[in-house]
């Protein structure tokens, strides 16, 4: 058995109920041998033990209480994963089905994506089991209130620095900030994403999706290759697919198709991004009604049905696992040129092995194709710490820059090792390359 063959084992039988985060270990461990083989000083260091062990974990109960005042108790969590490169680094996510499998993949991925970003910043994540779905205006303020009233004495500017995710936009980032403020007395970078208003960063909200799309075009672009005119596939309709959707529809591509949990829409004259965030980023409704304000949309219930429309991008940008490898397998023979993954992990450990083994698809990873919100991030703590603010064009060509950068390490990693074209690699071996220097540098701790 191999080193890396020995700490999945390890992981697996440590850890036999967080599947979400076998997953995410077994896509990067196996990816990293190459490296692991070029250094036997990190098994000696038990420097993969230490990386997927997360230096702290906090778990906690959230009480609020209801428009009925009926008491509801949810789980929070905080896992502080690793702070070798910087403070701990990574969004808040609210959903249902959050537990801490799914917050130990996401923090896990987060380490090597913050590394990647050349940015100083470390890894974590969080969230709870909340469903903000259908609450009113004053129950997610008491909510996010009572999560930060426990989670306001585990961060702090220059130690963990938490952000958005699923159901945390800026709504949420709002309230948890106005309650953090009011528990320490102190106006400081502590969430990004804030609002304008109260020290967040112009084109932090459509960072992501924007960044996404950029790294795209740069990979067209080396390909003599670009959005104009590509049928275009986005699933989800929230932060980061409205923003991939807007920039690749700015740069002449066609999206036909984006979701939401219930099911798809299909508009073969191209997505109205007007009526999308109307729906919602105002009303806070559901996609199905885009069919009936839309002359020519198509409304399907579920969501898996969208892979099988014809495409030459497609844009999973909604949460993990959405394209299984029968998806994936479609999207292939329906000859899809370009997968880049918004999301966190959306394509399954066999999807990813058929757009790999596809002969024409470039598969762009989540770690690296989605780093630009974090990025962003980062550019907001810099603005915050020296009371600073940047413009639009600032801050999008400093993202765009990223990006490419972002695009040519990884590139350069999966080159480096013979492994040409696989941004898996490319990506695991980058971003572990820094943080293990990083890792080794300070001690076993
Ligand atoms: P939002 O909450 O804004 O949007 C999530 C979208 O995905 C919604 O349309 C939601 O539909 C849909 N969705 C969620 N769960 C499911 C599911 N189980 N099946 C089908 N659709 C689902 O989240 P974000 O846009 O912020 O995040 C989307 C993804 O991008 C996540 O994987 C997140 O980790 C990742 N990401 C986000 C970043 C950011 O800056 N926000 C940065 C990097 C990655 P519905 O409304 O019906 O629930």
């Amino acid at each position: 058995m191999t080193y890396v063959e020995r700490v999945l084992d390890d992981i697996k039988q440590r850890n036999p109920n967080e599947k979400e985060f076998i997953q995410a270990a077994t896509e990067i461990l196996t990816t990293l041998e190459p490296v692991i083989n070029a250094h036997p000083e990190y098994e000696q260091a038990a420097l993969l033990e230490r990386f997927v062990e997360p230096e702290r974990a906090v778990l906690f109960r959230v009480p609020w209480v209801d428009d009925n005042g009926k008491v509801h108790i949810n789980k929070g969590y905080r896992v502080q994963f690793n702070s070798a490169i910087g403070p701990y680094k990574g969004g808040l996510r609210f959903h249902p089905s959050v537990n801490l499998s799914v917050i130990k993949f996401l923090g896990l991925e987060q380490i090597l994506k913050n590394s990647l970003t050349g940015l100083p910043i470390g890894g974590g994540k969080g969230g709870s089991d909340f469903d903000p779905k259908g609450k009113s205006d004053r129950e997610i303020m008491a909510f996010c209130q009572s999560f930060m009233t426990e989670l306001y004495r585990h961060i702090g500017a220059d130690t963990d620095v938490p952000a958005g995710d699923i159901g945390v936009g800026a709504r949420e980032v709002g309230y948890l900030f106005g309650q953090y403020k009011r528990l320490r007395n102190e106006h400081v970078g502590v969430l990004t994403g804030r609002g304008l208003s109260y020290g967040g960063s112009l084109i932090r909200k459509e960072a992501t999706g924007y960044g996404l799309v950029y790294m795209t075009q740069e990979a067209m672009r080396l390909r003599g290759d670009s959005f104009q005119d590509k049928i275009t596939v986005v699933s989800g309709s929230g932060n980061v697919a409205i923003y991939a959707c807007e920039k690749a529809q700015q740069l002449g591509a066609k999206v036909v198709a984006m979701y939401d949990s219930n099911g798809y829409i299909y508009d073969p004259n191209g997505i109205r991004l007007d009526v999308i965030k109307q729906l919602k980023e105002v009303e806070r409704g559901r996609i199905k009604d885009y069919a009936t304000r839309v002359i020519g949309a198509e409304y399907h219930e579920g969501c898996k049905g969208i892979w099988t429309i014809p495409c030459d991008v497609a844009l999973p940008c909604a949460t993990q696992n959405e394209i299984d490898s029968e998806s994936a397998a479609v999207l292939v023979a329906n000859g899809v040129q370009y997968v880049a993954e918004g999301a966190n992990m959306p394509s399954t450990l066999e999807a990813i092995a058929t757009f790999q083994q596809a002969k024409n698809v470039v598969f762009l990873p989540a770690k690296a194709a989605n780093a630009g919100g974090v990025a962003t991030s980062a550019l907001e703590m810099s603005q915050s710490s020296g009371r600073l603010y940047w413009s639009s064009e600032e801050v999008d060509a400093k993202l765009k820059t990223i990006m490419i950068n972002i695009y040519h390490n990884m590139d350069n990693a999966a080159k480096k090792y013979g492994f040409e074209g696989n941004y898996v690699m490319g990506a695991n071996i980058a971003g572990f390359e820094k943080l293990a220097e990083a890792m080794m540098a300070q001690g076993i701790v």
